[in-house]
């Protein structure tokens, strides 16, 4: 299917609703597939004493980690790295995903609201799908494909490699959906769907509005105090999403 046109959307009275799915404790669960493959192409190429200590995953952006590595180790010229490091991460992920496939689990609901809401953009084109997150680009339809997730569904995407910070990643899904739609977005109709405190800062960074799910490694208490406007156990029931894209 291909993406809605613009004219398609800007007949409409308000622009739809977007949806920025995180991907890491949001869509899936690696096992840790994702920092393994990091840690085995960063002692390839700066050896084995290296330390990883206070370094963060979590809502982080692939190039941030491999910066914070870099500054943490001080290796000298560590941009002039970053490409080779990409370059080889992005093929020990692919291995690392075959090699312990049976540890990615996909979160509960994730197919059945994926299903539901790609018709939904289909057929009433009050939302939109997209992604937000802290992957490299070529890292995403590795891991979206291990869960068997289709990536061409979701017509926004800010990738890790498009900004510095997390927040730096929602005006470029902004200016994406503007061109997909021909409007420019409601604030108050984008809602970014992630498992961590980053997640809600990004959004609330913004105006847009957040809505976290305890999937990854941050419980319900931990993401209300941090601010989300809803907070989920899972997606099993979509009905508080549902009920957020309604209001908005
Ligand atoms: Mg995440």
């Amino acid at each position: 299917m291909a993406a809605p046109h613009a004219s398609d959307h800007s007949a409409r009275a308000a622009p739809p609703t977007l949806l920025l799915f995180d991907i890491d404790g949001t869509i899936l669960k690696s096992g840790g597939a994702g920092m393994r493959a990091m840690y085995r192409v960063a002692e390839r190429m700066f050896g084995e004493d290296h330390k990883w200590d206070g370094i963060n995953p979590a809502g982080n952006l692939d190039p941030q980690i491999f910066a914070e590595f870099v500054a943490l180790n001080r290796i000298e010229r560590g941009h002039d790295h970053h490409q080779r490091f990409h370059d080889h991460y992005v093929d020990e992920l692919r291995r690392e995903f075959e090699a312990s496939h049976h540890l990615v689990r996909v979160m509960p609901g994730i197919h059945e609201v994926f299903t539901l809401l790609h018709h939904r953009a289909r057929h009433r084109g009050d939302v939109v799908l997209g992604l937000l997150t802290g992957n490299y680009t070529r890292a995403v339809p590795i891991k979206l494909g291990a869960v068997g997730v289709d990536v061409s569904w979701f017509t926004v995407t800010a990738y890790g490699d498009e900004g510095r910070t997390r927040p730096d990643l929602m005006p470029v899904a902004l200016h994406k959906f503007h061109r997909l739609t021909g409007l420019p977005a409601d604030r108050r109709r984008v809602i970014v769907i992630g498992d961590t405190p980053r997640d809600v800062e990004c959004a609330h960074a913004h105006g847009c509005v957040a809505l976290a799910v305890a999937t990854g490694g941050h419980g319900v208490e931990e993401l209300t105090a941090a601010g989300a406007d809803v907070v989920v156990r899972d997606l099993a029931d979509p009905s508080p999403l549902l009920a957020l894209i309604d209001r908005a």
